[in-house]
């Protein structure tokens, strides 16, 4: 089994000072390039065996845990190796130009995953998932990403597609033996399942990007009048100092972002600039793209001063307000949060209530949810035609949009032509991976 040209080498642990590095071979040459390493034969199959490593000109370069992999029950499905190394750069550096000498060559980023996925290891959906596990910085993305990896998501798209190709075959059946005795109700079976398909697809598509927004993090935007401690708040959310506090109104002219956790979902919590009349053209941009950032908010968290006046916002999902502050005193409006960035009163239950819509935006029940773009471009293609396939007039019509349905379901999953996506795919992968 071979996916691909020659034999890779790759450090699959990070770079930088550690104390075990681990590369990881992979191609058909990995055995002899193992032995010729160690200097002796191959050491059992699946054996952390110590082995001491030496290059051409009989130095030796390190003394490692080696593992000999033989395909085809490995990462990519072929004969595979691993050098569990010192972790220092020298060793790793050494023992890379030692593997080039042997004749193998350094791997393109994602290129073990790419393999794994030709030689049927990994559907495309569980591919894009290693990428996300290995991406993964809060406990909600690892759990997605790992149901991804699992296969269930892949499931669900093969399910889809095995129906949708069982409906091709009996209306094919239905155009090419009209005269047969075919059961009476097969065309109504199969506008039924037409119909069951584009319902769970649409109802797939339509559930507010959940998973999307889980894998690519949340956006909230700090909003209100200058001056009512907005980028206090923000420090004190994101627990260091990103934007600038001043006493004199407008300081912050421009959009600071940070990134935080809130109820296991990462969330970019922007600062936009106070929104008053800007008085120089710096400002006024700083306003601008305020407005802009702040009308793409999944939330808007709006602040003003305990005691001052009050705008008016509809107290919905999309909107939270603040009263900062209220370590000064004065009455907040009703509904609003009393907080004070000096002090720290009110910061916990902020917290608490940030956590909680970030939650509420991004958890799925049941079903896994769409994690993708990409899945989600296939799917709205699949959901037109068949919603084409059930409009025409003419029975014998409705072939030609059930096959492109089954295209598109199939690109998801990787099981029809995709060659023209995996360069890019792959290519957003760490090498090593
Ligand atoms: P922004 O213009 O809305 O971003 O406001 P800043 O965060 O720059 O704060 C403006 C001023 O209000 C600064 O002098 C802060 O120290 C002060 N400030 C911020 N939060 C509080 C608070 O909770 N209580 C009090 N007393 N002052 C605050």
């Amino acid at each position: 089994m071979s996916g691909g040209d020659g034999t890779i080498f790759a450090l699959a642990s990070g770079a930088g000072l550690a104390a075990i590095a681990v590369m990881r071979l992979s191609g058909s040459e990995s055995g002899a390039v193992l032995a010729a390493l160690c200097g002796g034969p191959l050491p059992a199959t699946r054996v952390a065996t110590l082995r001491r490593l030496w290059n051409h000109d009989g130095d030796m370069l390190d003394q490692a845990v080696v593992l000999w992999l033989p395909g085809p029950n490995t990462y990519t499905g072929e004969d595979s190796a691993e050098l569990h190394l010192h972790g220092g750069r020298a060793v790793t550096e050494a023992v890379a130009e030692t593997l080039v000498t042997l004749g193998i060559r350094p791997a393109e980023p994602g290129e073990f995953t790419r393999r794994a996925f030709l030689n049927g290891k990994l559907d495309l959906v569980q591919a894009e998932a290693v990428h996300d596990l290995v991406s993964a910085e809060t406990d909600a993305q690892r759990r997605q990403a790992l149901r991804q990896l699992n296969g269930a998501l892949g499931d669900l798209y093969r399910d889809w597609s095995d129906r949708l190709r069982t409906v091709l075959a009996q209306q094919e059946a239905l155009i090419d033996f009209p005269d047969e005795d075919l059961p009476p109700d097969v065309e109504a079976a199969l506008l039924a399942t037409m119909a069951e398909l584009a319902t769970a697809i649409g109802a797939h598509l339509n559930d507010d990007r959940r998973g999307e927004k889980l894998r690519d993090g949340l956006f909230f935007a700090i909003s209100g009048p200058p001056n009512v401690g907005k980028s206090s708040l923000m420090n004190a959310l994101a627990d260091r100092d990103v934007a600038i506090v001043s006493p004199i109104p407008g300081t912050t002219r421009d959009v600071l972002e940070a990134r935080v956790v809130l109820g296991g979902v990462p969330v970019t919590m922007v600062d936009t600039a106070g929104l008053r009349d800007a008085e120089d053209a710096i400002e006024a941009e700083g306003v601008r793209r305020g407005q802009a950032r702040t009308r793409d908010a999944d939330l808007v968290i709006h602040v003003a001063q305990a005691g001052s006046p009050w705008p008016d916002i509809p107290m919905d999902r999309t909107n939270l307000l603040v009263a900062n502050k209220s370590d000064l005193g004065g009455p907040g409006p009703v509904g609003a949060l009393r907080v004070s960035a000096l002090t720290g009163q009110g910061l916990d239950e902020l917290r608490g209530v940030l956590s909680a819509r970030a939650r509420a935006m991004t958890e799925t029940a049941g079903a896994p949810p769409l994690t993708r773009q990409r899945h989600r471009a296939a799917l709205e293609s699949a959901l037109l035609h068949i919603q084409a396939a059930q409009a025409v007039d003419l029975p014998e019509l409705r072939g030609e949009d059930l096959r492109l349905a089954l295209r598109a379901l199939g690109r998801i999953t990787g099981h029809v032509g995709v060659e023209d996506i995996l360069d890019t795919l792959f290519s957003q992968f760490c090498i090593g991976k």
